[in-house]
Order: structure tokens, then C-alpha cells, then sequence
């Protein structure tokens, strides 16, 4: 697993990479995907490091409610949120997670396939 020292979303928070940051709360980072799938593919975080979605839900400090949040709040903001957009938490590598910091993706400004590939 990776250490939170190694983690590559740890340092967007810190500042140490740089990203397009969209959004920010005091426990919450929302930043574009840098290989986006739709025209509208932001990345939505919390700041402390949890690997997994499973490790934010267990958290049960109301950290999970305020990333969920913080999404549709991303997506008003990218105009989305009326049409309709896709939150998606890829959780393990079986489902294509390759950063473990939990993060959700929130995509949409273009039809999205069901199911999903
Ligand atoms: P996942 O495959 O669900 O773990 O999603 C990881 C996402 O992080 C992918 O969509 C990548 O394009 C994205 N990503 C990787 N590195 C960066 C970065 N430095 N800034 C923004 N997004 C990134």
C-alpha cells in the first residue's frame, strides 16, 4: 500500500504538484482530472488520507457526507448538476483504482453509458 508520505494526492493537498483545484472546503480538495474522460472529469478528495472509499466510510466522522457534498457542489458549479452526472468511487485495482487516496470522479457534460465498462 501506499504511504501517505508517497501519496500523490497527499501532495496536491500539501501544494508540493500542482493541480487545476475547482473546489475547496476545510476537509475537502475537488481538482481536475489531468486525462479527462468528459468534458466535465473532476477529482473530488478529502485532504487527510484514506486509501479507499470503504477506509472514508469506516472514518463515521461525517468526513464521507462532506466529500459527497463537496461533489455536487462541483457539479453546479461545472453546470452539471441538473443534467445529470456520474460520481464514481473505482475501489481496489479489480475496478481500475490506481491512486489509493480515495477520491470520486465526477463526470458528466456529455450521455453517459450504462452500464459502464
Ligand atoms: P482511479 O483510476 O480511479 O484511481 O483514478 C485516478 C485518476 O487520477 C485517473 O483518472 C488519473 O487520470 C488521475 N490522475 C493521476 N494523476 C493526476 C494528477 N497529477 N492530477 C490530476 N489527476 C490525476
Amino acid at each position: 500500500m501506499v504511504s501517505e508520505a508517497d501519496c500523490l494526492f497527499c501532495k496536491i493537498t500539501t501544494g508540493e504538484i500542482s493541480a487545476e483545484i475547482v473546489h475547496e472546503t476545510g476537509r475537502t480538495l475537488a481538482f481536475r482530472d489531468v486525462n479527462p474522460q468528459a468534458p466535465t472529469h473532476v477529482l473530488v478528495i478529502p485532504k487527510g488520507h484514506y486509501p479507499s472509499a470503504a477506509a472514508l466510510a469506516a472514518a463515521d466522522d461525517g468526513l464521507a457526507d462532506e466529500v459527497f457534498t463537496a461533489a455536487h457542489a462541483v457539479a453546479e458549479r461545472e453546470g452539471i448538476a441538473d443534467s445529470g452526472y456520474r460520481l464514481v468511487f473505482n475501489t481496489g485495482p479489480g475496478a481500475g483504482q490506481t491512486v489509493f487516496h480515495v477520491h470520486g470522479h465526477v463526470l458528466g457534460g456529455r450521455g453517459m453509458a450504462w452500464p459502464p465498462g
